[in-house]
């Protein structure tokens, strides 16, 4: 069986689903499993609708109704008859919303949120596949709800590998297209949770490990991994070929086109990701395999935005050593901050750290009663693997550099 994953670009419009009805039709659709995110940015838009639901603001209902019209233009666009069943299967996903946000008791952001952000790839989904059924091209609604099994950690949660094992095994059609959402998974209780932001990729590897699939595909809006993310370097190169190990890296320090999460399990059962353009799906694209290194050998560049800079220096001039460390890294974990570079010094410790949970307010005042804090918010952090003597330069041009370090393969700069 073959993985694809389509994510939220692919399908930003009526244009996009018919595109990839068509990428569909050139490379095959046989023996699939498709994976698929949420229209264009309706996770973001799901996220304003939970902070207008705690804030209790006169704006819920007006951002409910921007999604709700967001998906009906598309559905307008893509089936002629507004009588199809596809116009009562998408209002029921939006009357349960509604009734969810009118009767929960529930106080708790991170669950709530997973019950509400979910619907985007429900939504997507469902139009999807009705739409492929409507052109003849048959394909059953798969519920990954039913199939990934995870604990409860709402926001972030932990795949239980076993059950999602069991189930995927037992209930995923073969020789045939399926289709299913990215991103979610459920727990014991069976409420919806969620794998962490851009998490589409992630699934698409966890179905392709249980299914032992022969390969992956996530098909994006660029011709495959470049060296550089195209939004903020110019002259970006394709990259053929990358391994498993430099594609973790890459993905780790933040080149967005893969989530860091997918490459484990595929390198495990040594399943080849292939990452290619939905523009032009006939074109090679990159393979992530077992192999070279990287190829073209070259410099690459990935840059981490909105981070934050924290340095610790201790009250009496004592150093900070082990124990002081240890204690600071059991903080950043409780308070899920991906820390992303770390710098010390006798007595000071700095870390760039990830606060996408936004729980920096709550671990300063922790922070504070031990350490004398400091901080950069907004920074930017640069990282090059394989640098050379220019590299550098390209990135400190007209910067302010807070940070700089270097090992063997990889410089970080924060500025
Ligand atoms: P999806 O639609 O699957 O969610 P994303 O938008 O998350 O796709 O990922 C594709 C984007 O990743 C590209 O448009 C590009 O701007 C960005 N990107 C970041 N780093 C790289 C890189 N090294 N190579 C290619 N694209 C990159
Ligand atoms: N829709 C989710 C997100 O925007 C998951 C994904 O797109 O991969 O984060
Ligand atoms: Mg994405």
């Amino acid at each position: 069986m073959k993985v694809f994953k389509f994510g939220g670009a692919s399908v930003k419009d009526a244009e996009g689903i018919k595109n990839v009805y068509d990428v569909l039709q050139k490379v095959g659709h046989e023996d699939v499993l498709l994976v698929i995110s949420a229209m264009g940015k309706t996770t973001n838009a799901f996220e304003v609708v939970i902070k207008n639901y705690f804030d209790k603001s006169a704006e819920l209902q007006s951002s409910i109704q921007d999604i709700k019209k967001y998906h009906n233009q598309i559905l307008l666009e893509l089936f002629e008859d507004e009588s199809h069943d596809v116009f009562t299967a998408v209002s029921k996903i939006f009357s349960d919303l509604e009734g969810f946000l009118k009767n929960s008791k529930a106080s708790n952001y991170n669950f709530v949120y997973d019950q509400v952000v979910s619907l985007g790839e429900v939504l997507s989904t469902t139009i999807v596949s009705h739409y492929f059924n409507f052109l003849g091209l048959k394909n059953t609604w798969v519920d990954v709800r039913e199939l990934i099994k995870t604990d409860n950690t709402y926001r972030d949660a932990v795949v239980n590998w076993e059950a999602t094992q069991k189930n995927i095994s037992k209930n995923v059609k073969k020789k045939h297209l399926n289709i299913t959402q990215g991103f979610l998974g459920s727990d014991d209780n069976n409420f919806t949770t969620t794998l962490g932001r851009e998490g589409s990729d992630y699934t698409a590897a966890i179905f392709a490990y249980c299914l032992n699939a022969e390969s992956v595909t996530i098909w994006k809006d660029v011709p495959g991994v470049l060296n550089a993310d195209p939004r903020y370097f110019e002259n970006a190169v394709l990259l053929n070929q990358i391994s498993y190990r430099e594609a973790i890296e890459l993905a780790f320090y933040g080149a967005t086109v893969i989530h860091p999460k997918t490459l484990q399990p595929l390198q495990r059962k040594e399943i080849p990701l292939f990452v290619k353009s939905f523009i032009n799906p006939l074109l090679p694209g990159t393979s992530v395999s077992k192999g070279a290194d990287l190829e073209p050998h070259t410099n690459c560049f990935i840059v981490k935005k909105n981070q934050l800079l924290i340095s610790l220096s201790s009250l009496d001039f004592s150093f900070i050593m082990e124990e002081n460390i240890s204690e600071i890294f059991a903080l950043l974990h409780k308070y899920r901050m991906k820390v992303s570079l770390i710098q010390n010094s006798a007595i000071s410790f700095s870390v760039c750290v990830d606060d996408k949970f936004g729980n920096f307010a709550e671990l300063k005042t922790l922070l504070s009663k031990k350490f004398k804090v400091t901080y950069n918010d907004n920074v930017s952090l640069y990282t090059i693997r394989h640098f050379n003597e220019n590299s550098a330069e390209t990135v400190t041009k007209n910067r302010d550099v807070l940070v700089r370090q270097v090992s063997r393969e990889t410089m970080q700069i924060v500025t």
